[in-house]
C-alpha cells in the first residue's frame, strides 16, 4: 500500500485545484516559509478524519476553507481527495485503488466519500485503524512532533510503537472487553444486593404469591364460567339471529310485495292526479260556460222583459187603436145619420123647392102681377139652395175624410197585429232559448256536483 495522489481544492491556501502525485521513490515538497507546505499534511490529516480545528492550526473547522486573498475571492467549500494503492490488499477493502474524499461547506454541511460513495467518519476510522495511516498515526509527524515524541514518557511513546506494530486494535478491543467486564461485575453486585433485599420480602411475597395463585385459579374458574355464559349467550343470540334472519327474509318478501303495492299505488296516484287535473280543466271550462250561460240567461231575461214591455205597449196601442176605430165607427154612424138627416132635409128642401117651384109657377102668374116681388123671392130661394148644396159638399168631404181615416186605422191595426205576431214568435224563441239554457245549466250543475 502506498500514497498515490492527493487532490486539493479550496483547502487553506489552495484556491485552485491542485494534484500531487506521489510516484515511487522520494517525493518532496519544497518551498519558502509560509508558502503552504504544512497545508499539504494538514490536508492529508483532514481527509483522514481530523476533528480538531486547533490541531489543523485554526480556530474553527470553517477556517480550513480558502478565506480569499488580495487577488482572489473566498471560496464556499473545501475538498480533499486521497488516493491509495491497495493492490497488496493491506486495507480490508476489495479494491486495488481506494479514494477517500472529505468535503466541507461554509454552511456547516460536510460529507465523506469512500471510492466516491457517501460514507460515515466511523467507516474511514475503521478502515485506517492499525494501518499506520490514522490521523494520529506516526506516519504523519508534523513540525515539532519529533522532539515531543523523543521527550515524552515511555508509556506515551509505547502507544506510538503499538500503533506501528498493529496491536493498538487489539488493545482497544481488550480495553472495551475490560470495560464490559467491569460493568458486568457492577451489575452482578447490584443483582446480589437486590437478591438480599428480595430475601427479606420473600415471606410477604409468598403470601402474595399464594393469594395471587388463588386469584389466578379463581380467575380461571371465573373465565370458565364467563366462557360458559358467553357460549350460552352466543347460542341464544345465534337462535335469535336465525329467528331474526327468518323474519328478515319474510320482511324482505313483504317489503317487495309492499314495494310493488307502493309502485302500483303511486302509478294510480299519478293517474288520479292526471284525471283530477283533467277534471279541473273540465270544471274550469264548465265554470266558464256556466258564467257565459248565466250572462246569456241574464241577457235573454232582459230581452224577454223588454219584449214583454214592448208587447204590453203594443197591446195598449192596439187597444187604443181599436178604441179609436170604435170611436171613428161611432162618429161615422153619427155622421152617416147626420148625412141621412141632411140628405132627408135636402130632399125635403128639394121637395120644398119643387113645391116652391110649383108655387113659383103659381106665383109666376102672380109675378106678372109683381115681378119685382117674385124675383127677389127667387133670389132668396137660390141663395138658400146654394147654401144647401155647399152644406152637402162639406158633409160629403167629411164623410170621405172619415172613410180615409177608418182605412188608415184599419191598416195600422193590421200592421200592429203583424208586429204583435212577430213579437209573439220572438217571445216563443226566447222561451225556447231560455229552456235550452236552463237545461244546459242543469247539466253543468250536475257535472259540477
Ligand atoms: P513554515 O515553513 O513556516 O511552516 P509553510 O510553508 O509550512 O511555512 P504553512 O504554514 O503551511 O506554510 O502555510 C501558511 C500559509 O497558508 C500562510 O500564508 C497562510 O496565509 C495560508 N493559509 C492558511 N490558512 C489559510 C486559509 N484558510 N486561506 C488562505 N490562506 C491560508
Amino acid at each position: 500500500m502506498f500514497l498515490k495522489r492527493l487532490e486539493v481544492v479550496g483547502f487553506k491556501s489552495f484556491a485552485d485545484r491542485i494534484g500531487i502525485d506521489f510516484v515511487p521513490g522520494v517525493t518532496a515538497v519544497v518551498g519558502p516559509n509560509g508558502s503552504g507546505k504544512s497545508n499539504v499534511t494538514d490536508a492529508i490529516r483532514w481527509v483522514l478524519g481530523e476533528q480538531s480545528a486547533k490541531s489543523l492550526r485554526g480556530a474553527k473547522m470553517e477556517d480550513v476553507i480558502f478565506a480569499g486573498s488580495d487577488s482572489r475571492k473566498a471560496l464556499n467549500f473545501a475538498e480533499v481527495t486521497l488516493i491509495l494503492d491497495n493492490a497488496d490488499q493491506r486495507l480490508p477493502l476489495d479494491y486495488a485503488e481506494i479514494s477517500v474524499t472529505r468535503r466541507v461547506f461554509r454552511s456547516g454541511d460536510s460529507e465523506y466519500l469512500l471510492n466516491k460513495q457517501s460514507c460515515r467518519l466511523k467507516d474511514i476510522n475503521d478502515l485506517f485503524m492499525d494501518s499506520g495511516l490514522g490521523k494520529e498515526a506516526f506516519s504523519i509527524i508534523s513540525q515539532g512532533r519529533v522532539d515531543e515524541i523523543l521527550n515524552s514518557r515511555p508509556e506515551d511513546r509505547r502507544s506510538i510503537f503499538e500503533e506501528a506494530a498493529g496491536v493498538l486494535k487489539y488493545k482497544l478491543r481488550k480495553k472495551k472487553a475490560e470495560h464490559k467486564l467491569f460493568e458486568t461485575d457492577d451489575n452482578l453486585h447490584r443483582v446480589l444486593d437486590i437478591l438480599h433485599e428480595l430475601d427479606d420480602r420473600m415471606e410477604p411475597l409468598q403470601m402474595q404469591s399464594s393469594a395471587a395463585s388463588d386469584y389466578l385459579r379463581m380467575s380461571e374458574e371465573l373465565k370458565d364460567i364467563e366462557l360458559g355464559v358467553i357460549a350460552f349467550d352466543l347460542r341464544r343470540i345465534e337462535n335469535q339471529l336465525i329467528e331474526l334472519n327468518k323474519q328478515v327474509t319474510e320482511q324482505s318478501a313483504n317489503e317487495s310485495t309492499l314495494d310493488a303495492l307502493i309502485d302500483e299505488t303511486e302509478s294510480q296516484l299519478i293517474q288520479s292526479r292526471q284525471l283530477l287535473s283533467e277534471q279541473d280543466t273540465i270544471i274550469d271550462g264548465a265554470q266558464e260556460q256556466l258564467v257565459e250561460a248565466s250572462a246569456e240567461l241574464e241577457r235573454w231575461d232582459g230581452r224577454k222583459q223588454l219584449l214583454a214591455e214592448k208587447r204590453q205597449n203594443t197591446d195598449q196601442q192596439i187597444e187604443k187603436l181599436q178604441q179609436n176605430i170604435r170611436d171613428f165607427d161611432e162618429e161615422k154612424s153619427e155622421l152617416e145619420n147626420e148625412y141621412a138627416q141632411k140628405l132627408q132635409s135636402a130632399k125635403n128642401r128639394q121637395q120644398e123647392l119643387l113645391q116652391k117651384r110649383t108655387e113659383l109657377k103659381q106665383l109666376d102668374h102672380l109675378l106678372k102681377q109683381s115681378s119685382a116681388e117674385i124675383e127677389s123671392e127667387m133670389e132668396e130661394w137660390k141663395t138658400t139652395y146654394i147654401e144647401r148644396l155647399n152644406e152637402e159638399a162639406t158633409v160629403k168631404n167629411e164623410l170621405k175624410h172619415l172613410d180615409q181615416q177608418v182605412v188608415q186605422q184599419m191598416e195600422q191595426t193590421e200592421k200592429m197585429k203583424g208586429e204583435n205576431s212577430l213579437i209573439s214568435e220572438e217571445l216563443h224563441v226566447v222561451d225556447s232559448n231560455r229552456s235550452n239554457v236552463a237545461n244546459s245549466l242543469a247539466v253543468i250543475s250536475k257535472q259540477l256536483q
